[in-house]
């Protein structure tokens, strides 16, 4: 077997690479996912923010699909955004056509590469592709497009032929081609050959699908191999096992090779956005933007962590617009337990800790994150503290169905008793603005994340909130179950007031 690259003494470091753009596809190859379908105000929202984070060509989607996406385009292409807006058209000319009418600066004119595409989708021939491909890149040049041609399957395709084709479809006056592993089917090996091939004809792009699990390797062998424009999506999404991460190729970049490419600081912020707006969730392992990226469990770790912050780090959490977290759990060290207390304000004498410690461990062993709310009710226990609860909700009805969400809540503040009701976008918001209320006083803290998760899949499942809540620079967590979803979320966000506002001296409840 042909080792990795052992015919190919040529590859390039990256590090020698001068610029590399950035095309994000979210809104075209990413919104093919199964089960997504983004709205013409969210794909707007996020052609502002992948603009704003500096990402050069933004695939805004295909205008063929119909009136309502083309609406979607042109939407896009008013926005007067910093980067090229695209469209994707098929070897047709009135995939243009439809294109043109969106505004959009250039097409990607994607065309068949493999046997398989030729003869086996189309039922066409190596020549017919050839010629209309040249015909096609003309016309399109013809009307002031900006013209990338993407060989559909170029990964199996048959690098001769791909080679020609390309070189045909830059005779023509493309600005570009593009090397496609359509299908995630190509090894670095193949992917360096093809490239290396493409490259030498002219500017090339490269898109790669991570069915093997390569595309990153792929994307950036692609550029050792001479392309400079790597085809992705925000965290990934895509048909199948989805396209490569944008952000991840970006980071890859910069941490490994000094290679900028995009505002890395906003990563975070867009990796939440995509996720929210497809409902395709972050696993929490995935890198750079899944949840445990820059969370510390393990004693040793965060031991380690403690004394010098890079110790289990490649790069600071704050060049990705996030922040360090050190949980506590069954894996946690004395060290972490002591900073975590310490956070809170609470000074523990040696015995104390030990007592909080094994607690902290019992509790995590348990199959469970210990939260802030865990660690400070272990503590007041072990320091035999009472503590008064400052804010509890007493009562609380919810009204939700077809009408408008409707909340009466009963809380009980410093002592005192409040009703209020009030209304929201559902229940859980609802109870939320009728807390507030009954408080009374400008709102000044944040809910940061809340995260619901069900114990059993049936409908009568107990389900857990987790929610963290900061105000100024102190943030906790609190865990909430309840068979209803709406109790938990109000208790665990109450819970969590309630830790905020503890050494508040000011009285909570406002004069009437
Ligand atoms: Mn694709």
């Amino acid at each position: 077997m042909p080792g990795l690259f052992g015919e190919h003494p040529a590859t390039e470091s990256l590090d020698s690479l001068s610029s590399v753009g950035l095309l994000d596809t979210t809104l075209r190859d990413g919104e093919q996912a199964p089960g997504v379908s983004l709205s013409p105000d969210e794909k707007a929202r996020i052609a502002r923010q992948l603009d704003a984070a500096g990402i050069d060509v933004i695939e805004a989607g295909s205008a063929v699909t119909g009136p309502g996406e083309r609406e979607t385009i042109r939407r896009v292409t008013s926005m007067d955004l910093e980067a090229t807006i695209t469209s994707f058209a098929r070897n047709v000319r009135g995939d243009i056509d439809l294109a043109l009418d969106t505004d959009v600066d250039g097409v990607h004119l994607v065309v068949p590469a493999s046997d398989r595409h030729i003869e086996g989708k189309l039922s066409t021939s190596r020549e017919d592709v050839i010629a209309d491909t040249a015909e096609l890149v003309e016309y399109a040049v013809d009307h002031d497009l900006w013209v990338e041609v993407i060989g559909e399957d170029g990964s199996r395709a048959d690098l001769d032929f791909l080679e020609e084709l390309m070189a045909a479809a830059l005779d023509a006056g493309a600005d570009r081609v593009c090397y496609a592993d359509t299908v995630g089917h190509a090894t670095p090996d193949r992917t360096l050959d093809a490239v290396s091939r493409l490259a030498d004809l002219g500017p090339t792009s490269t898109h790669t699908h991570d069915d093997l699990g390569l595309a990153v390797t792929n994307a950036l062998v692609s550029l050792a191999a001479g392309a400079d424009l790597v085809h992705g999506t925000i965290n990934g999404i895509g048909e199948r096992a989805g396209n490569v991460a944008l952000e991840e190729v970006a980071i890859a970049l910069d941490h490994g090779y000094g290679v900028e490419t995009m505002d890395l600081t906003r990563v975070y912020d867009l990796a939440q956005l995509i996720a929210n707006k497809t409902g395709i969730p972050l696993a929490p392992n995935k890198a750079v933007v899944g949840e445990n990226a820059f969370t510390h469990e393990s004693g040793i770790h965060t031991d380690g962590t403690l004394k010098d912050e890079s110790m289990y780090e490649p790069y600071p959490p704050e060049k990705v617009g996030r922040e360090r977290r050190l949980a506590l759990g069954k894996h946690a060290g004395r060290a972490g337990v002591e900073a975590a207390l310490a956070e809170h304000g609470i000074e523990v004498v040696d015995a104390e800790l030990d007592a909080v410690f094994e607690r902290v461990k019992e509790l995590g062993e348990r199959d469970k994150r210990v939260t802030d709310a865990d660690l400070l009710a272990i503590a007041e226990d072990v320091q035999d503290r009472d503590r008064e609860r400052r804010v509890r909700v007493e009562d609380l009805t919810t009204v939700a169905g077809s009408g408008t969400p409707t909340a009466s809540v009963k809380v009980v503040i410093d002592g005192v008793e409040r009703t209020e009701a009030a209304v929201g976008d559902g229940p859980v918001d609802a109870a939320m603005n009728a807390v507030e209320d009954a408080l009374g006083r400008t709102v000044d803290w944040n809910l940061d994340s809340y995260h619901v998760d069900a114990i059993t899949g049936r409908t009568d499942a107990l389900v857990t909130v987790e929610v963290e809540m900061s105000r100024g620079d102190r943030s906790v967590t609190v865990a909430r179950s309840d068979a209803d979803i709406t109790r938990a979320s109000v208790e665990a966000m109450v819970d969590a007031i309630d830790r905020l506002v503890e050494t508040e001296t000011e009285p909570l409840v406002a004069d009437d």
